[in-house]
C-alpha cells in the first residue's frame, strides 16, 4: 500500500468518526489509557480498559470505521472496541465479549 493510499484511507475513516460515542469523553479516555499504560498485569489493564470498551460496544455507531482508522494510524489504546498496540489487537482478552466469557 502506498503512503497516498494510507492518507486516503485515513481521511475516509476519520470522516466517518463524527458520530463517535467517545467524542465528548476525551478526559476520561485519556485518564483510562494512562492507567492502561501504567498497568503491570493484564487484569489491571483490562480493569482500566473496561469502561472504554463498554462505550465502544454499547453506544458507538462507528466502531468498524474507528477500528479501521486505528489500524491505519497504528493507534495504541482503546479504539474500535479493542485494546490495541500500534494498531494491532493486544495479546489480552480484548473485547467486551471476551471479557464477559
Ligand atoms: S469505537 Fe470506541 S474509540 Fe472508536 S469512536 Fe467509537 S467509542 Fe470512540
Amino acid at each position: 500500500m502506498t503512503s497516498r493510499d494510507v492518507v486516503v484511507l485515513a481521511r475516509t475513516a476519520s470522516a466517518r468518526l463524527r458520530d463517535a460515542a467517545c467524542k465528548e469523553k476525551g478526559t476520561v479516555w485519556n485518564a483510562a489509557e494512562a492507567e492502561m499504560e501504567a498497568a503491570t498485569t493484564n487484569t489491571e489493564l483490562l480493569t482500566a480498559a473496561e469502561p472504554l470498551l463498554e462505550v465502544c460496544w454499547s453506544e458507538c455507531p462507528v466502531r468498524n470505521a474507528c477500528l479501521e482508522w486505528a489500524r491505519i494510524d497504528q493507534y495504541t489504546g482503546v479504539a474500535g472496541g479493542h485494546v490495541l498496540n500500534k494498531g494491532k489487537p493486544r495479546n489480552v482478552m480484548n473485547s467486551r465479549a471476551a471479557m464477559a466469557s
